[in-house]
């Protein structure tokens, strides 16, 4: 049976200040904060997920050419995973926290951090994980209590619509509500106060967002960009390191934020990476990319151009694939070897099947090269002896990064994710989801009994009250 769903349709930005009222009077009135209201939400968030998981599929496929396997894996049941760990563990995060190592005298003064919400938070998604991204966030924002707008990406408007209809069946709509559109709308979203503004998307438009946020002092959480380098010593396993690097580009064709941008390989295992790279693309393609359920397709058709131009800029020899075809915005998994770091295929993120690599002396150069090319990404990728990726991990900083494999870190769910300086700001995932949205409040309370002890702090000091200094 064919799932139905809706053509995109924006959302008018007249009614956006109306939903955006609404979100907050729901929030003052204290409907949100206590944890039954919390857990009964998500709980249905995790219903409607699971009900329309087929209309999810269907909506992936026609927006990414996202293979089901993918789309199940990470989108719905990511998604799922998260919700039954937060409301197992949401209780326990809630639970006030008493001052740590706190004198005897100011024990009395109760001095304890609440968990508070922070109130009506905005979220907007990118499309690369249309599902992950959008909910993902709003798991952490409903976990903490607060009210608030999701705005999915456009690039994906088949999931954008499917997220609303999930939204609005599942959640208290006087406290939740999906807003869709491109620019305008997400204007008019900006020009509302939030208490907190959840951005995943490219750093050109997390500017922007910042800069607007900041007029009126809104804190933000920005999840951005990539160019993630890997490094693959003469210590590796080439044949574990070529299937788990092409497996960070297979999935969803490279349109991961925390996917290698590029690699660097140590002369010595080069020739031996490269030939280990071509029989695992044999093995999980055998009848070629284009071919194969398997593989997605470049979002649109501006992506597409924007990645085939990387690849005509490059200067570099193309060792593997290279076919495209605009008519379907796909691009095979590209391998080329390229010069130096100033190619147009390592200066630039590729958000896509393209896997640069570059040649390198030592592991030296290569921690050089990747302090150079960006001293704060998103990802880091090192193959290697203990000692050598030791010394990457402490000499090359990043938001996260999994040894002995590709992006693998960003699938626990337990794990904050999120970048360091221009890859980003603030985390998310598992307890991190929660402390993103709420607020520790330090709170004492002072027994009238203490006046007589506390009678020392009222002037007039005088010089025997000086004394004690
Ligand atoms: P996108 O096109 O989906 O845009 C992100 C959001 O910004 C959308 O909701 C969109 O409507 C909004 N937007 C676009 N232009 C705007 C404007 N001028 N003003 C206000 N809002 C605007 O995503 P993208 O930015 O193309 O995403 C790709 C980038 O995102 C890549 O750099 C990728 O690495 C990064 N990314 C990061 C993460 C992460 O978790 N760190 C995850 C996914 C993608």
């Amino acid at each position: 049976m064919s799932v139905k769903i809706a053509p995109f349709e924006s959302t008018p930005t007249e009614s956006i200040q109306s939903t955006v009222n609404l979100c907050r009077t729901t929030f003052r009135s204290q409907k949100t904060k206590p944890i039954e209201y919390r857990l009964t939400q998500l709980r249905k968030l995790f219903w409607g997920l699971q009900d329309n998981s087929k209309a999810l599929v269907e909506a992936c496929k026609r927006d990414l050419g996202k293979p089901s396997f993918e789309t199940y894996l990470s989108e719905i049941d990511w998604c799922k995973n998260d919700i039954m760990f937060v409301t197992k563990n949401l209780a326990k995060w809630m639970k006030d926290e008493k001052a740590p190592d706190i004198p005897l005298s100011n024990s009395l003064l109760n001095p304890h951090i609440r968990k508070e919400p922070l109130g009506t938070v905005l979220v907007i998604g990118a499309y690369n994980f249309p599902i992950q991204l959008s909910i993902g966030p709003l798991i952490g924002a409903i976990a903490a209590g607060c009210t608030g707008i999701l705005k999915p990406s456009e690039l994906a408007p088949a999931t954008a619509m499917v997220l609303k209809q999930v939204v609005e069946e599942s959640l208290d709509p006087n406290a939740y509500a999906v807003v869709n559109g491109a620019i305008p709308e997400t204007n008019a979203l900006l020009n509302e106060k939030w208490d907190k503004i959840f951005y995943t998307g490219g750093a050109t438009v997390g500017t922007i967002i910042a800069k607007k946020a900041a007029e009126t002092l809104t804190p933000v959480c920005l999840e951005l960009g990539g160019r993630n380098p890997a490094i693959v010593t003469k210590n590796a396993d080439p044949r574990l390191a070529a299937r788990r690097m092409l497996w960070g580009k297979v999935h969803n064709a490279g349109q991961v934020c925390i996917s290698q941008n590029y690699i660097m390989v140590e002369k010595e295992i080069l020739p031996a990476f490269i030939e280990q790279l071509k029989i695992a693309m044999a093995e999980f393609f055998p009848k070629g990319q284009k071919l194969s359920p398997d593989f997605a397709r470049i979002v649109n058709n501006r992506h597409f151009h924007r990645i085939k131009k990387m690849v005509d800029d490059s200067k570099g020899k193309i060792l593997i694939g290279g076919e495209m075809d605009e008519s379907e915005n796909f691009i095979e998994i590209t391998v080329v070897q390229v010069n130096d770091t100033k190619d147009s295929m390592i200066v630039d993120e590729s958000f896509g099947p393209l896997i640069p690599i570059l040649a390198v002396d030592s592991v030296e150069e290569a921690i050089k090269n990747a302090n150079e090319v960006h001293s704060t990404p998103l990802g880091l990728y090192a193959f290697g002896s203990k000692a050598e990726t030791n010394k990457i991990l402490n000499e090359v900083t990043s938001g996260g990064a999994s040894i002995n494999d590709a992006f693998f870190h960003g699938s626990i769910p337990t794990l904050a994710f999120g970048g360091v300086g221009d890859s980003g700001q603030g985390a998310y995932r598992g307890k991190a989801s929660f402390e993103t949205f709420t607020h520790r409040r330090s709170v004492t309370t002072t027994p009238g009994w203490m006046e007589k002890m506390l009678a020392v702090r009222y002037p007039p000091y005088g010089d025997a009250k000086l004394k004690q200094f």
